[in-house]
C-alpha cells in the first residue's frame, strides 16, 4: 500500500511498487522531505499497461451512457473530497490552498462533468453517394499515455483522462516526480466510483519512465504537458511507433493595453496574467505591452496594487502567493532577476526573497520569491525571450496597433495572448493577427472546460477540453456500404 513514506505506483486497482530507486519529494515552502518515490520498475511498466489493455476491453464495449454514468461519479467524489485533495496539491506545489480550493479542484471536476455528458455523444457522420452509402464511426485508440507537469498536477491529470476514457480510451498516467500524489487519489476515485480496474494507472517516476510509455509498442497515443524540450523528445520517441501525441507546452504569451482600455482593468488583467500559482503558468502573459500614453499611470497603479500579494503559508487561507516548486527552480528564477538588471531592465519590485517573521520562520527554508515587475525592456532581453515560469512581470512599451501585433508575434512559443481595450473593432483586429491558440480579450488565463485549449506553434499540439478534445482521443473508421452490384473487373 501506499505509505506515508514513499508513494508507490496505482496499478490494477492496487498499490505497487517496491521502497528502492527512491527519488525525494520536498516541500516547496519549508524544504521538509515530504516523502520519497518508488519508481515503477520495467515489469511494472508493463503490468500498468497489461491491465490497462484489459480494462479497455470492457470499458470500450461499454455503452457512452454507461461510462460517462461512472465519469459523473468520479466528479462528485471529487467534489466530496475537495478539501483533502486541496491540501495534497498544497503540500506538494506550493500553491495557495485559495487556488487550489477554488481552481484546481473545481476545474478537474468540471473536466470530469463536462466530459461526462459528452461520452454518449460521441458519433461518427454519414454520407450519401451516388450507389453507395457510407458511415464512420469514432473509435478509441487504445491505451493512452498521459504525462504531466507539477504546476496544476490533478487538473492535469482530469484534463486528459476525461476526454480519454469518455472515448473509450484507458489511460496510464505519469506524475511528475515532484507531485506525485493527486493523480493516485484521482486513481482510488476512479475505482471506487466503479471504473474496471486499470482503466486509469498510475506509474511513478522521472523522465525514463515518461520515456518509456511514450516509446512503448502497446502505448497508443501521449499526451504530454510540459517544457518545449520535453515535448520535443517525446515526440521523438512516439515516431518509433508513429503513435498520435498531444503537447502541451510553454509559452512566452503577450499581453497588449491599447491606451484606450479601461486602465484599472488593464492592470487587474496583468495581475491576473503573471502572479496565480506564483507565476508558475504556462499561459501567463509574462509580456505586458503597453500603449506609450498610459505606461507611466499603468506602473503607478500596477505597484500600488501588487502591495496586496502578500507571499505566506500556503495553507493559511489569507495568502495570495506560495512558494515556487523547487530550489533548483527559485535558483533559476532569481537568475532571471539577475539576467534582466545586467542586460538594462529596470527592477520597480520584488525579485528577492522574502523576510520572514518569527512565527513563520519555518517559510525561511522554503522557495519564495517576491512578485517583481520588469520595465525598461526592449524585445531582444532575455527576460523577454525566455519563459521564466515564475512572478516575473516584463513591460514592455509601444506606439501603435501594427507595431505591437508584429512584437507579439516574434517569438517561437503561440500559446496565449490577451488584448484590453474598449475598442471591440481593434480588439478583433489584433487577436486575429496574433499567433496563439488562445486569445482573451478583456480577461486573461480564464480556461472554461467547455472550450478548446491548446497551442500553436512551438508551444504544442492538439487541443485540450471542449468537444474539440474528443478528436485527439479517437480515430475514424470509414463504413463504405455497396447498394448496386459490382461488374466484373477483368
Ligand atoms: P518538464 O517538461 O520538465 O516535465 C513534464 C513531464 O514530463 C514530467 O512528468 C517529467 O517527468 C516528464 N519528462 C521529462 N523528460 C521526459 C522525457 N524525455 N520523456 C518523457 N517524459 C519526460 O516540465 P515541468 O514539469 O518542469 O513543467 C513546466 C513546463 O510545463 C513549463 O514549460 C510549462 O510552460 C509547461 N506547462 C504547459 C502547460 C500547457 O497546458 N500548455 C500547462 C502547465 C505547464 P519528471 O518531472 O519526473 O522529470
Amino acid at each position: 500500500m501506499n505509505t506515508n513514506d514513499t508513494v508507490q505506483s496505482y496499478i490494477d486497482g492496487q498499490y505497487v511498487g517496491d521502497r528502492i530507486a527512491k527519488i525525494p519529494n520536498i516541500c516547496p515552502f519549508n524544504g521538509k522531505l515530504l516523502n520519497s518515490i518508488a519508481c515503477a520498475s520495467d515489469s511494472q511498466i508493463e503490468q500498468a499497461i497489461s491491465s490497462a489493455i484489459d480494462a479497455f476491453t470492457k470499458w470500450s464495449s461499454m455503452s457512452g451512457t454507461q461510462r460517462g454514468r461512472i465519469l459523473a461519479k468520479v466528479a462528485q467524489l471529487i467534489r466530496e473530497h475537495s478539501e483533502s485533495l486541496a491540501k495534497l496539491e498544497v503540500m506538494e506545489t506550493g500553491k495557495p490552498i485559495t487556488e487550489a480550493r477554488t481552481v484546481d479542484i473545481p476545474s478537474a471536476a468540471d473536466a470530469l462533468e463536462y466530459f461526462a455528458g459528452v461520452a454518449p455523444t460521441i458519433r461518427g457522420d454519414y454520407y450519401d453517394l451516388a450507389t453507395a452509402n457510407v458511415f464512420t464511426r469514432r473509435e478509441p485508440l487504445g491505451v493512452c499515455a498521459g504525462i504531466g507537469a507539477w504546476n496544476y498536477p490533478l487538473q492535469i491529470a482530469a484534463w486528459k483522462a476525461a476526454p480519454a476514457l469518455a472515448a473509450g480510451n484507458a489511460m496510464v498516467f505519469k506524475p511528475s516526480e515532484m507531485t506525485p500524489s493527486s493523480a493516485l487519489k484521482l486513481a482510488e476515485l476512479f475505482v471506487q466510483a466503479g471504473a474496471p480496474a486499470g482503466l486509469f494507472n498510475v506509474v511513478q517516476g522521472d523522465a525514463s519512465v515518461g520515456q518509456k510509455l511514450a516509446a512503448h509498442q502497446r502505448i497508443a497515443k501521449v499526451s504530454l504537458t510540459g517544457s518545449v524540450p520535453t515535448g520535443k523528445k517525446v515526440m521523438e520517441c512516439a515516431s518509433q511507433t508513429l503513435k498520435h501525441v498531444s503537447l502541451e507546452l510553454g509559452g512566452k504569451s503577450p499581453l497588449i493595453i491599447y491606451a484606450d482600455s479601461d486602465l484599472e482593468q488593464g492592470v487587474y488583467g496583468a495581475l491576473i496574467a503573471n502572479f496565480f500559482t506564483q507565476g508558475e503558468i504556462c499561459t501567463n502573459g509574462t509580456r505586458v505591452f503597453v500603449e506609450k500614453p498610459i505606461l507611466d499611470k499603468f506602473l503607478e497603479r500596477l505597484l500600488a496594487e501588487i502591495e496586496k500579494i502578500k507571499p505566506g503559508h500556503p495553507l493559511r487561507s489569507e495568502t495570495n502567493m506560495g512558494a515556487l516548486i523547487s530550489e533548483q527552480h527559485l535558483e533559476k528564477v532569481l537568475n532571471y532577476i539577475k539576467i534582466g538588471r545586467q542586460e538594462g531592465a529596470s527592477l520597480l519590485c520584488g525579485g528577492d526573497r522574502p523576510h520572514w517573521s518569527s512565527d513563520q520562520e519555518e517559510l525561511a527554508k522554503g522557495y519564495f520569491i517576491t512578485p517583481a515587475v520588469f520595465s525598461d525592456c526592449t524585445d531582444e532581453m532575455t527576460i523577454a525571450n525566455e519563459e521564466i515560469f515564475g512572478p516575473v512581470m516584463t513591460v514592455l512599451s509601444f506606439s501603435n496597433e501594427s507595431e505591437v501585433i508584429a512584437r507579439a508575434n516574434q517569438t517561437s512559443f503561440g500559446l496565449a495572448a490577451g488584448v484590453f481595450t474598449k475598442d471591440m473593432q481593434k480588439a478583433h483586429r489584433t487577436v486575429n493577427q496574433l499567433e496563439a491558440g488562445v486569445c482573451w480579450i478583456n480577461n486573461y488565463n480564464v480556461t472554461p472546460v467547455e472550450v478548446p485549449f491548446g497551442g500553436i506553434k512551438q508551444s504544442g499540439l492538439g487541443r485540450e477540453n471542449g468537444l474539440a478534445a474528443i478528436d485527439h482521443y479517437t480515430q475514424i473508421k470509414t463504413i463504405y456500404n455497396e447498394m448496386t452490384n459490382i461488374e466484373p473487373p477483368f
